[in-house]
């Protein structure tokens, strides 16, 4: 039995307590797939005091030296690639595909931001009196905290953790507690490839507690967190009661319009990936699709003819199209959003119950009928459902996509560069695609969403400069 522990100091240790919890796999439940630490506040201030107490001697080696240890990392990542993704697979579901090729982007990312000890550059700026200099650096902020969710257990927090140390800030990662066993391979993988001692460090535990204790440490610096809306935001206030810098990426209702120029079999294809893979369970997941009327009928039946074909099943059998849901909480909330829509007058074309079995599954679910007010073209269910809606125009379709508080992403299909370009200027989205899914952007683009579904700065690509460093200004005179 795979014991988690927590890394603070560069040391694996119990919990203050020794108190674990078992994290089982969804699609075969009572199959434990490992004991994890659970963490007391003490547990999590010693991590942040670790972070603190190694942060001088990082930011203090040059970029280059940062790289190399980040390049290694990237490498002994790869290595692993099949043992972390098996783990992936059986505790929170996803493919073993899919988890494999999460583990490879995670590697990739590293790879990018070792290169990124070379450029993090500021400014030289023209002063007024032309003869002194007038430049800015940028700075690492300190200790980071990472609050991470468990759809995407290794890239969100490589994301997240890669460009901390790059740009010179120590860590102390809390990664969701269902994805935790997979969080402490990450971790192990890194401290092995030689990450030193407390710049690196993991407590798991509730966000209740753990989350929590680390919000309150006077020398955590920033906060970047990736999860719910209701998480979010009560992070937020506490960051900004405490002045701690904060970056908050959230929940999406992500939609797709369909014109009638739009290659109809490559817009199907691309809505039922976009909505089902990953049991719908990410936040750029396609969640809505909007059809133009005169299309819908011909475009409904390509849907159903593509979702009868998906295999549900384990993740790690190479035929399944998609596995569980992440826990069994996630599956009864699922269920009910499908229960509430029906409810509420939406058309059930295909699925929307568990198949029979202890695994927790859902069926590939579709709607059709559905209008704006309904609770499903709005709230985000995070699982495979998908809502069919119909519009008689392009500006009526637009305002259907708007209608939502989230804005992460959105795509069209269609054939003319008018639609695209209105599409691309009015929809309230931070990722915008044509005749693509509504997936995430690769990582050397910026990553985030507008409305409730992130705060201001953006991940990924040199975009998380702006978050993970502060500037500088320096005048020189002679
Ligand atoms: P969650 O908000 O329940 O948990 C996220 C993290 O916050 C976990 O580590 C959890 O332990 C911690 N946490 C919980 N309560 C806390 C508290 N009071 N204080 C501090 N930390 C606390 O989210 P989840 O269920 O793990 O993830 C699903 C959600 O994440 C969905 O809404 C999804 O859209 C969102 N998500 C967003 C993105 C994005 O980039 N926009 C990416 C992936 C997932």
């Amino acid at each position: 039995m795979m014991h988690t522990r927590n890394y603070i100091g560069g040391i694996w240790c119990e919990s203050e307590l020794g108190e674990w919890s078992a994290n089982e796999n969804p699609a075969r439940p009572g199959e434990t797939v490992g004991l994890v630490a659970r963490s007391t506040e003490a547990d999590v201030r010693r991590a942040v005091d670790a972070a603190a107490e190694a942060w001088a001697a990082w930011r203090d080696l040059p970029g280059a030296k940062r790289g190399e240890v980040l390049a290694a990392a990237a490498r002994v990542l790869e290595e692993r690639a099949d043992v972390i993704a098996e783990t992936m697979t059986r505790e929170m579901g996803k493919t073993f595909a899919e988890a494999r090729g999460e583990v490879m982007r995670g590697s990739a990312i590293l790879k990018f931001y070792g290169g990124e000890g070379e450029r993090a550059n500021g400014d030289h700026i023209p002063p007024a009196d032309g003869k002194s200099l007038l430049y800015t650096r940028r700075i690492p902020l300190g200790v980071v905290g990472l609050i991470t969710p468990w759809n995407f257990p290794v890239a969100i927090p490589v994301w997240k953790l890669a460009p901390a140390l790059i740009y010179g800030n120590t860590v102390v990662l809390k990664p969701a507690g269902n994805a935790s066993v997979t969080a402490g391979l990450l971790v192990e993988a890194l401290a092995d490839a030689g990450v030193p001692a407390g710049v690196l460090n993991l407590v798991h535990g509730s966000g209740s507690v753990a989350g929590s204790a680390m919000l309150e440490h006077p020398r955590l610096a920033a906060v970047s967190f990736t999860g719910s809306n209701a998480v979010g935001k009560e992070i937020a206030v506490k960051a900004s009661s405490r002045g701690i810098k904060y970056q908050l990426e959230m929940g999406g209702k992500n939609a797709v319009i369909v014109m009638e120029d739009a290659d109809l079999d490559r817009a199907a294809d691309l809505v039922v990936s976009g909505s089902m893979k990953s049991t719908g369970q990410k936040c750029t997941a396609t969640s809505k699709v909007i059809v133009m009327r005169a299309v819908t009928e011909a475009f409904t039946e390509k849907l159903l003819e593509r979702l009868r074909k998906i295999r549900v099943g384990d993740g790690m059998d190479p035929n399944t199209y998609f596995g569980p849901l992440a826990t069994r909480s996630a599956q009864v909330s699922v269920l009910a959003h499908i229960r509430k829509a029906q409810e509420e007058g939406a058309v059930l074309l295909l699925g929307g119950c568990a198949p029979s079995g202890d695994g927790c599954f859902v069926e590939p679910t579709l709607f059709a009928g559905v209008t704006p007010a309904m609770s499903i073209a709005r709230e985000e269910i995070f699982g495979p459902v998908l809502a069919l809606m119909e519009a008689d125009s392009l500006g009526e379709a637009i305002a259907m996509a708007n209608d939502t508080d989230f804005g992460l992403s959105a795509a069209i299909f269609t054939s003319s560069l008018s639609s695209a370009m209105t599409f691309v200027s009015r929809i309230e989205a931070g990722m915008v695609k044509v005749n693509a899914e509504t997936a995430g952007v690769e990582y050397q683009a910026p990553f985030g969403g507008l409305k409730q579904s992130s705060s201001n700065s953006r991940e990924q690509g040199r975009a998380a400069m702006e978050f993970f460093t502060n500037i500088q200004t320096i005048s020189l005179s002679i």
